[in-house]
């Protein structure tokens, strides 16, 4: 990968406890509030609404965010997935095409786990990389049960597919928090986090650009409800 080449963040899902999804009447008051502001313009193509939409109405209208559960993509410019989290949100993922010359080369996934509480994993049988055999899934946390809260959500009677019928090669890695790794060309640290049953932030560096994962950490223990927060601030990441 070029050695200038950013770290982009994705948010495929930020949403603590349970997903969610926009009633009508939210919907409702979004479209009284988009047509009021449109009231005597000639938008009469599809091109010029939505250049009114992305010009003119505020983003708290024109968008939504937050429905689905915890799922955040790094992206450091290589072909490899580097992901946080498996909530929700990552049923929403679609992989990339492989060129050509790669369709038979397996295409690598990191995925780096806060912790297994039910939000943060319930995407991953949804997650449609997991039925394609070309795949290669790495899943790295701190807990001792990472990979036993991840078979026993496929067994029955939770999900028709057994962990075992999953066709993607499926790892489990577990690391130890505050040693430093070299993963997928990024820098990662894991610190541990006040939570119920622990939880732990992760922060990711390369070519002296930081971006840390931090949810579920709470100022006591098992009081934070909080969805995922990726922040690339020095403030954020002064302590680590
Ligand atoms: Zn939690």
């Amino acid at each position: 990968m070029p050695p200038d080449a950013g770290l982009r963040v994705r948010f495929w899902g930020t949403r603590g406890s349970i997903p969610v999804a926009m009633t009508s009447a939210e919907i409702r008051r979004k479209l009284v509030a988009t047509l009021v502001r449109a009231a005597g313009r000639s938008l009469d193509t599809p091109e010029k609404a939505a250049s009114f939409l992305e010009r003119e109405v505020d983003f708290a209208v024109s968008h939504t965010f937050g429905g689905n559960s915890s799922c955040v993509q790094l992206d450091a410019g290589s072909t490899d997935y580097v992901l946080c989290d498996l909530g929700s949100g990552a049923a929403r993922l679609r992989q990339r095409r492989p060129r050509r010359a790669r369709v038979r080369a397996a295409t690598p996934f990191h995925v780096f786990m806060s912790h297994v509480h039910w939000d943060h994993i319930m995407g991953f049988p949804f997650f449609l990389p997991i039925y394609t055999p070309t795949n290669h899934i790495r899943i790295y946390g701190c807990h001792a049960e990472l990979e036993d809260a991840f078979r026993r959500q496929h067994a029955p009677p939770f999900f028709p597919v057994d962990f075992s019928g999953l066709s993607a090669r499926i790892e489990f890695v577990r690391l130890e928090p505050g040693r430093e790794y070299e993963i997928a060309g990024l820098s990662v640290k894991a610190k541990l986090q006040r939570h119920g049953g622990d939880s732990y932030g992760y922060r990711f560096q390369r070519a002296g650009r930081v971006v840390v994962y931090s949810t579920d950490a709470g100022a006591q223990a098992g009081r934070s409800r909080g969805g995922p927060v990726a922040s690339s601030s020095s403030s954020a990441t002064r302590t680590w």
